[in-house]
């Protein structure tokens, strides 16, 4: 199976089909059409958001055989040289990995010389933060006096990092995160294009998912798509990103609101047993809060935001408006802190528990009736009164005792980590995951990597499926081994492995589950004798994709 990654087919080809960038996409071409170009450009922003793609616009722009312009012909020699990546004057670099000083005196030993195909030759050169002082100065030195025939294009995810006197030659531009709405826009467009089924809803989760890259969305949803066996489904998708569903949402919510600590343990506890991620559980959680704090405040806002499940009139009525902005102040605050906690589920009940706690008085019955419905049921903090009845006493004392059995609890599991042992089979490699807190697409090529754990060596062999390796980045590479070295309290060796071979990793197992419930479902449906009867009797037939297996 050829299957050419969303993120490479859909790469902008001109500078009108670039997304999310038209401040600097109208400069360039302002700059091109009126052939005032400068020799030096330095593209700051995150990594994601366009910059080898309008490096490659900008080369083409230059070297199109029909002439310099903002709209190259796209059909030349050259410019289609440069859409499939072989145009020889693109000098493409990652400074990341070329830092010595010698690596740049070769790269720019060649600036001398003219190109051999087209008219300029463009350097690229990524993260150019990661040069060295000497390897900054060799380039000085160029850019001070550059040969006519030469551009630079210098990107930067830092560009603090920077000596003022490279600064100071560039022309810069700051490359923006892309809004969600924008990621959205374009997630939908393409799967319109490719004829791809799918839910807006899980449209919404992968484009916020993606943080602002356009690249890790596009990622993302090529995985969405293997994972969902062709569609986009919100339930499926939920399930890849390691996120909970709604109902789940709600019943934190609802036990919050009844200050009823056991009810959210077990509820944390079931979600546990899921592998979900309590960084995206916190997320979800923030949004929830944030979207009663908008309900108390006008219902009708919160049905103009189009939620699959809007919180009803009941829950918002639960919570005082006050409590909501402190819980939400909390979560906040948790899920900066959770990398740090012993692991994530115990950080994760201790957000839960510190709303309890801090929580300025328990609610009064009285409140925690329906509001009636219109835009007037504003719940106020003022008609609150505190009666600490003694019904309330005791559920306070139990709360206390609850929480001295978590703390023992996190005790035990700061225990096991100390002698955390490495990775070496999905389900070690699983928990890992989960316990680093890791998200998005870093998490998503994770899930996807089988380990090969050789103890002799002390060797940890990540392996990758093939048909993934769109997910691989260098960077993500060493995010991951980052959260292991810090996971194992240790630093082993680890090296990654891109290979043809179907390895069993965390994801695939997933994947195949799926698929073998589903034949299950359809084998059973093939043999159900009250179907055969359907059939035979109104010439009834199944149709094919129509079959789902429950939810048991
Ligand atoms: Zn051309």
């Amino acid at each position: 199976m050829s299957y050419l990654a969303l993120a490479r087919k859909w790469r902008p080809r001109a500078f009108s089909e670039v997304v999310g960038q038209e401040h600097v996409v109208s400069a360039l071409i302002h700059a091109l059409d009126e052939n005032r170009l400068h020799h030096a450009f330095l593209f700051a922003g995150t990594r994601g958001v366009g910059k080898t793609t309008l490096a490659r616009i900008f080369a083409k722009a230059l070297n199109c055989e029909q002439g310099v312009s903002s709209s190259p012909c796209g059909a030349c020699p050259t410019c289609q040289a440069v859409d499939e990546g072989r145009f020889i004057d693109l000098i493409e670099v990652d400074a990341a990995s070329r830092t010595k000083v010698d690596d740049t005196r070769d790269l720019l030993s060649n600036v001398q010389y003219t190109p051999t195909q087209g008219r300029y030759k463009v350097y690229l050169i990524d993260e150019v933060h990661m040069l060295s002082t000497h390897s900054f100065n060799a380039l000085l030195k160029t850019l001070e006096e550059p040969p006519p025939h030469v551009k630079f294009l210098l990107a930067t995810t830092d560009p603090q990092k920077l000596p003022v006197t490279v600064l100071s030659r560039c022309l810069q531009f700051n490359l923006r995160a892309l809004q969600q709405a924008a990621i959205t826009d374009q997630q939908i467009k393409i799967l319109e294009a490719e004829e791809i089924t799918f839910q807006p809803s899980a449209i919404d989760i992968l484009s916020r998912a993606a943080a602002g890259s356009l690249r890790d969305a596009l990622s993302l949803l090529d995985q969405a798509i293997s994972h969902g066996g062709g569609q986009v489904e919100e339930e499926r998708v939920r399930a890849m990103l390691g996120m909970i569903e709604d109902k789940v949402v709600f019943s934190l919510l609802n036990a919050l609101a009844d200050r009823d600590a056991e009810k959210l343990m077990l509820v944390v506890k079931e979600m546990a047993q899921k592998t979900v991620s309590f960084t995206s559980a916190l997320d979800d959680l923030l949004l929830g809060l944030h979207d009663i704090s908008l309900y108390q405040n006008n219902p009708q806002l919160v049905e103009e935001l189009d939620r699959n499940h809007p919180i009803s009139s009941e829950l918002a009525g639960k919570f005082g408006s006050e409590d909501v902005q402190l819980f939400y102040q909390i979560a906040l605050i948790g899920k900066r802190d959770l990398p740090l906690a012993p692991d994530q589920q115990s950080g994760f009940e201790m957000v839960l528990l510190r709303m309890l706690v801090f929580s300025p008085d328990p609610l009064p019955e009285a409140l925690s009736h329906t509001p009636s419905a219109g835009a007037g049921a504003k719940p106020k903090g003022a008609p609150r009164e505190v009666k600490r009845t003694e019904k309330k006493a005791p559920v306070k004392e139990k709360k206390t005792q609850k929480n001295k059995e978590i703390i023992a609890e996190s005790e035990v599991v700061m225990e096991q980590g100390s002698s955390t042992s490495v990775p070496h089979d999905t389900d070690s490699w699983e928990r890992f995951v989960v316990d680093a807190s890791l998200s998005g697409v870093v998490r998503e090529l994770a899930m996807n990597i089988a380990p090969v754990f050789d103890p002799s060596k002390d060797q940890l062999r990540l392996m990758l499926d093939k048909a993934h390796q769109n997910l691989f980045s260098k960077g993500r590479a060493k995010e991951i081994n980052r959260a292991l070295t810090e996971w194992l309290g240790r630093k082993i060796t680890v090296d990654f492995q891109i290979d043809d071979v179907v390895a069993q990793s965390p994801a695939k197992e997933k994947r195949d589950k799926i698929t073998a419930r589903q034949e299950e479902a359809e084998r059973i449906i093939d043999q159900d004798p009250n179907i055969a009867e359907l059939k035979r009797r109104f010439d009834a037939t199944v149709i094919p994709g129509t079959v789902r297996p429950s939810e048991n």
